[in-house]
C-alpha cells in the first residue's frame, strides 16, 4: 500500500480518535526512523516513552522471537518464567513486596485504585474510600481513570463516571491535607505530569504528602507510567524524591515496545488482592515479559542510567543556550523533557521540526515534549538540536 492509501483507508475503517500526525512510520533503528516514503526522521517520542531501547533492538527482538516461538501466551491460570523474572527484578530493586502485571497504564492505575480501596475496606470498613489526585494529573482513558485525572475537560460526554475522587492543586500541601478528609484512603500522583505539560512536582511538597500519608495511614500511589523505569536517570523518578511510595504504577517504557503494565505494592499492602479480586487475560504475558526483562536488565544498571542523565543534561544545556527568545523554559528531568514555548506558535514548530526530520510530541498548553528512546545517541542528539536551532532561531 502507498501512504496515501493507507491514509485513506485510515480515515475510511478507523475511529477517528486520534489527531494524527501527517506521517505513515515504516520502520526504525535505534531513534531513527523512517516513513513510507523513505524520509528519515530523528525519534524524540519513543512512541509516547514506549520505545525505551529504540526501535530494531537486537536484544529485544531477539528475546521476543525466541519467546513467541516457544510460548506466546499461557494466561494467567499457569505459571511462566518471564513473568516471575520481571517480577523479581522490580520488587528486588525497589524493596516493594509484589507486583501485578496488566497491559497498560490505564490498567495499572485502576488496579492501584482497586487495590488502595479494598486495604482501606479491610482494615476500617465502609466510607473511606476516596482517592486524592492532582490538578493537571493524567491517569488513564477508562472511565475510572478519567475521572482519577485532575482536569475538568476529561470529564465529560461519559456520565456516570467512577465516584471517590477529590483533587488538590500541585505543590500544595494544605490544599492536599484539606481534600485528604476522613474518606480518603489514597493519594495518586505523578512525580513529574506528563501530559499535563511536563510539570515537575517540588520534593519539599512530595514529601509533606507522603509524611502526611503515612501519620494517617493513607496510601500514597505513584503513577509512574511516563517517568519510570529509567526515563527520568534513575529506574523510578519517585527515587530522587527520597520517599517510600505504598503503590507504584508502571507502563509505557516497560515493555520496550510491547503491551505490559504492573501495580507494585509495599509489602504492607502486598497481599490486599487476593485470589478472585483481580485479574487481566493477557497481564504479564510471556513474550511481552521477555521484552520487559531485557529492557529492565539494561535500565536497572547505574552507568545507564547515568547516561540517561547526562544526555538530557546536555539537551536542557543546548536548548537552553539557543539564542532565541522562542524557548521560555526547558523543564523535566533526565530524558523526560518540555522545551517550553509560546502556546500559539507551538504547533508552527511542531510542523517545522517534523519537515526538518524530527519527531517531538506535546503536552499541556506550552510544552513541545521530548520522550527520545533512553538509547539515543550524541549523533541522533545533535541532528536534532540543530533543526531545532533553525526552527527556535529563524
Ligand atoms: C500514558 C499515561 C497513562 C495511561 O497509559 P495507557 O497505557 O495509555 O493506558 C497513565 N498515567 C500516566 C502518567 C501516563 O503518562
Amino acid at each position: 500500500m502507498t501512504a496515501e492509501e493507507i491514509k485513506k483507508k485510515d480515515s475510511e475503517y478507523i475511529m477517528h480518535t486520534y489527531g494524527r500526525f501527517d506521517i505513515v512510520l515504516d520502520h526504525g533503528k535505534g531513534a531513527t526512523l523512517w516513513d513510507a516514503d523513505g524520509k528519515k526522521y530523528v525519534d524524540l517520542t519513543s512512541g509516547i516513552g514506549v520505545n525505551s531501547l529504540g526501535h530494531g533492538n537486537p536484544a529485544i527482538v531477539n528475546a521476543v522471537t525466541k519467546q513467541a516461538e516457544k510460548l506466546m501466551h499461557a494466561s494467567n491460570l499457569y505459571y511462566t518464567e518471564p513473568m516471575v523474572s520481571a517480577a523479581e527484578k522490580l520488587v528486588t530493586a525497589t524493596g516493594m513486596g509484589k507486583i501485578f502485571f496488566a497491559n497498560s497504564g490505564a490498567e495499572a492505575n485502576e488496579g492501584a485504585i482497586k487495590l488502595a480501596r479494598k486495604y482501606s475496606f479491610d482494615k476500617y470498613g465502609e466510607g473511606r474510600n476516596t482517592i486524592v489526585t492532582l490538578i493537571q494529573s493524567f491517569h488513564g482513558r477508562t472511565v475510572t481513570t478519567l475521572k482519577a485525572t485532575g482536569q475538568e475537560k476529561f470529564h465529560q460526554y461519559f456520565f456516570p463516571f467512577t465516584e471517590g475522587f477529590a483533587y488538590a492543586k500541585a505543590n500544595d500541601l494544605a490544599d492536599v491535607t484539606a481534600k485528604a478528609d476522613k474518606t480518603c484512603c489514597a493519594v495518586m500522583m505523578e512525580m513529574i505530569q506528563g501530559e499535563g505539560g511536563v510539570l515537575p512536582l517540588n520534593k519539599e511538597f512530595v514529601q509533606g504528602v507522603a509524611k502526611f500519608c503515612k501519620e494517617n495511614d493513607i496510601l500514597l500511589i505513584v503513577d509512574e507510567v511516563q517517568t519510570g523505569i529509567g526515563r527520568c536517570g534513575s529506574l523510578f523518578a519517585y527515587e530522587q524524591y527520597g520517599i517510600a511510595p505504598d503503590i507504584v504504577t508502571m507502563a509505557k517504557g516497560l515493555g520496550g515496545g510491547l503491551p505490559i503494565g504492573g501495580v507494585l505494592a509495599a509489602k504492607s499492602c502486598a497481599d490486599v488482592m487476593g485470589p478472585g479480586t483481580h485479574g487481566s487475560t493477557f497481564g504479564g504475558n510471556p513474550v511481552s515479559a521477555a521484552s520487559a526483562n531485557v529492557v529492565l536488565d539494561t535500565v536497572m544498571k547505574p552507568e545507564f542510567l547515568k547516561e540517561v542523565e547526562e544526555k538530557g543534561a546536555y539537551i536542557k544545556e543546548k536548548v537552553l543556550g539557543f539564542h532565541s527568545p522562542a524557548v521560555k523554559n526547558v523543564r523535566g528531568m533526565g530524558l523526560m523533557l518540555g522545551i517550553i514555548v509560546d502556546p500559539e506558535k507551538r504547533a508552527g514548530y511542531v510542523a517545522k521540526l517534523m519537515e526538518k526530520g524530527v519527531l517531538v510530541l506535546t503536552a499541556g498548553t506550552d510544552a513541545i515534549r521530548l520522550l527520545p528512546p533512553l538509547v539515543i545517541t550524541y549523533e541522533e542528539i545533535d541532528q536534532a538540536l540543530e533543526a531545532m536551532k533553525g526552527v527556535f532561531e529563524s
